[in-house]
């Protein structure tokens, strides 16, 4: 009997006969795992909810099964909430297609538990930024990362502006000036991203283009190293970024306007 217990966040539900559910659930220690889940009008275990679970199989050949033992259902913060239910349907799609089973990705986990306290906010741009970090921590993590040390070029770490669709080397701006129509601008945030962790980043410093930017950047080498990445909500994301940005703004000026009143 292989059996243990963990947490995790629950990335995909499927019915599986009358009885049964197939839940994959992204875990603390055992990375990417999946396992039957008895169908209960008690217990739902439904996606995006953050569980302590026990997994157990008679045979590791075996499929095994969960039992659910607590359950912090991240998904009602995102009901009134188009913004974050494309958040919760793009980053349980990339944690399906992207990471392969049963490796532990403690880092990626602890970003993850971290942006789902984020969901019991009420700010949308955050979560975006968060989502925009998590796909730029994403790519790292699985060997895709970007060498911000120095220019691939003269070797100077000063002015690294550019990042080469080709190769994913970063240039600095006094060695590709000529062609760099040919290359991707590298967004400001990045530079932050690169040597801060995610607990210690002051979300909201980057501005809605820079956010832009590093959606598309990270789109192209998810697609181009990892998997098609061709989901609609994703592309939904983005066309509504302005929108998203605006309410924001909007934000802040009431809390703006709530502190100065006497
Ligand atoms: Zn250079």
């Amino acid at each position: 009997m292989n059996a243990w217990s963990d947490s995790g966040i629950v990335i995909s539900s499927a019915p599986h006969g009358e009885k049964y559910k197939l839940i994959k659930i992204f875990t603390k220690n055992h990375g990417k795992v999946s396992g039957l889940f008895s169908i209960s009008k008690k217990k739902s275990l439904s996606v995006f909810s953050y569980v302590d679970v026990d997994w157990s199989s008679r045979n590791l050949e075996l499929i095994g099964f969960w039992r659910l033992k607590q359950e912090r259902q991240i998904w009602i913060y995102a009901i009134n909430s188009k913004t974050k239910m494309i958040i919760i349907q793009l980053i349980c799609c990339l944690l399906n297609e992207a990471l392969p089973t049963s490796v532990c990705y403690r880092e990626l986990f602890d970003i993850l538990h971290i942006i789902c306290d984020k969901f019991t906010e009420n700010t949308e741009q955050i979560l975006i930024e968060y989502y925009a970090y998590f796909e730029f921590f994403l790519l790292k993590i699985v060997g895709f990362g970007f060498d911000f040390r120095s220019c691939c070029i003269c070797g100077k770490r000063e002015n690294l502006q550019y990042i080469s669709p080709k190769t994913a080397r970063i240039a600095c701006k006094n060695c590709v000036s000529a062609n760099s129509e040919k290359l991707f601008e590298i967004p400001k945030i990045w530079h932050l991203w690169s040597v801060v962790e995610l607990e210690n980043i002051n979300c909201c410093t980057a501005d809605i283009n820079d956010i832009e930017n590093s959606l598309k950047i990270t789109l192209y080498f998810i697609r181009k190293n990892i998997f098609d990445f061709n989901s609609y909500y994703r592309f939904e994301l983005v066309a509504n970024l302005q929108n998203s940005f605006k309410k924001h703004s909007e934000h802040l000026g009431f809390l703006a306007t709530q502190t100065y009143l006497p």
